[in-house]
């Protein structure tokens, strides 16, 4: 069809595919422009639109052949007069079965606000059935996200607010943090059209001067590393995804100036040993802000983040944050699970098993198992799903814990701060104990006091490490006798 060409999802993939790849990709093409021909979008656009796009998003994801062509076939049994079996004969029971994971996953609605949602956790199972299933319909949604303004009105908040809700969330949880952004940005506008507004407004207001900073930074950074012995693999900056950048807005006061990487160069090097001394360089040109200097390499993030963070004084009254981490690191971060694939054919070497996703860790016996990535697909439905509930802030965030945790774990898991300090807690609008366990989609607020401090009877009803060390860390140190503990012998205390 004129102005999509197959070509174009070719190129957005890093390599050229094997013929039987890509003769699988253009069949599954013809196939559903076929199948589609005379449909048309709300937009008045041909259908086939909508499931090219989505291919292309899976392209751009570096997904495998089989999962971009049940890109192309995602809507085919649901739209069209084409059966299951027609479709099996042509392209076999894989795709057949991931186009009807998809399909099923429609058919599960969340409804806003909680008690409408059945089970949750039953939507976020389906998602899970199949890594590639998610995949297929986070593509799929960021399509309709893209062209939402051809929907019907009260269908786009709710569209809008179950993407920011569940599917950012969800694609966050497996560390791509890159289409996390994407989903947030795309229903932004429609799930709060007056905030985005001003977020906008602010940014318009700022962007000049952001831009100048950055450049500066960027030019004499660059400089500076030609003359290193340093691999620069690459180096560009980025500016904050409006959502996640209007979430910290929120927290500090509406004022951007309180925001500390609102721009951020990245900065993609060899080696480890390479990241730190660009970190060396980097504050030998710059001050950094003492605050502010995060070593996610020897500590990741949860979801298997790795960098090194820093924020600099730019000197013109500007401060901007320098990110720095090698390719593998970089490709993680942007691709999550989907870079397991990506660099399976290392998995079982060591450098692999090294750097590996931190949170897989809480799978036992992960690190035998994880050679065949369906293995790992195991893994992730039975102990990374089974045992988790997710609950919500009121904003309506999703949090999710292991199966047992307490109103303490939740408030410790929203920010330290609230859980050394609550008071009391609302689970869905009533007011429950502390003590009380939480259930899978259950609203959750926590009460705080000024003057409120951990209790050690907390330790009783807390299943988070997160929580559990607060607690300890805050009882170890403020109690009362703590340094007569220290110095004087048993009998005097
Ligand atoms: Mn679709």
């Amino acid at each position: 069809m004129e102005g999509f060409d197959v070509k174009d999802i070719f190129n957005e993939l890093p390599t050229a595919l094997p013929h039987k790849d890509s003769d699988l990709i253009v069949r599954a093409y013809d196939f559903a422009l076929k199948a589609h021909q005379g449909q048309l979008r709300r937009s008045g656009e041909p259908y086939f639109i909508h499931v090219f796009e989505t291919a292309k998003n899976l392209a751009r994801y570096e997904m495998d052949a089989t999962t971009i062509a049940a890109g192309f076939l995602h809507d085919v049994l649901e739209d069209t007069e084409t059966t299951e079996a027609e479709m099996e004969k042509e392209f076999g029971k894989e795709i057949v079965k991931l186009v009807k994971g998809v399909t099923k996953l429609g058919t599960v609605k969340y409804q806003g606000h909680i008690r409408h949602v059945e089970s949750l956790r039953k939507f976020l199972m389906a998602l899970a059935q199949d890594y590639r299933v998610l995949m297929i319909k986070l593509a799929d949604r960021l399509h309709n996200l893209r062209t939402l303004e051809h929907v019907r009105e009260d269908k786009q908040r709710r569209i809008a607010l179950e993407s920011i809700e569940v599917y950012a969330p969800l694609a966050d949880r497996f560390g791509i943090g890159k289409l996390k952004g994407e989903i947030e940005d795309a229903a932004f506008p429609f799930a709060y059209p007056k905030e985005y507004a001003e977020v906008e407004k602010i940014l318009a207001d700022r962007s000049e001067n952001l831009k100048e900073s950055l450049k500066s930074v960027y030019e004499e950074l660059s400089n500076e590393l030609k003359k290193s012995n340093i691999r620069v693999r690459e180096i560009d900056y980025r500016i904050k995804h409006k959502y996640s950048l209007w979430k910290k807005l929120r927290e500090r006061g509406m004022n951007i100036d309180n925001i500390y990487d609102v721009v951020a160069i990245r900065l993609i090097v060899e080696t480890v040993e390479e990241c730190y001394a660009a970190l060396g360089i980097v504050h030998s040109l710059w001050k950094p802000l003492p605050a502010r200097i995060k070593d996610y390499i020897a500590l990741p993030k949860l979801n298997g983040y790795q960098s090194l963070h820093t924020t600099i004084f730019t000197g013109d009254g500007g401060l901007v944050e320098v990110q720095i981490r090698t390719e593998e690191m970089h490709g993680r971060a942007e691709f999550g699970i989907a870079s397991h694939y990506l660099y399976k054919e290392h998995i079982g070497s060591k450098k692999n098993s090294k750097e590996k996703f931190q949170w897989m860790s809480e799978f036992k016996n992960l690190d035998k198992s994880n050679t065949d990535p369906d293995d790992f697909l195991k893994h992730l439905k039975s102990d990374f799903f089974s045992d988790r509930i997710f609950v919500f802030t009121p904003a309506g965030e999703v949090i999710d814990l292991p199966e047992g945790s307490s109103t303490i774990d939740f408030a410790y898991a929203v920010h330290s701060d609230i859980g050394d300090k609550a008071s009391g807690a609302r689970v869905n609008g009533k007011f429950v104990s502390l003590d009380t366990t939480l259930q899978s989609s259950d609203i959750v607020e926590i009460e705080t006091r000024k003057d409120g401090v951990p209790k050690s009877k907390w330790l009783d009803f807390t299943k988070t490490t997160a929580a559990k060390k607060h607690i300890r860390t805050y009882l170890n140190e403020h109690s009362e006798n703590s340094l007569l503990k220290r110095f004087l012998p048993k009998k005097f205390r």
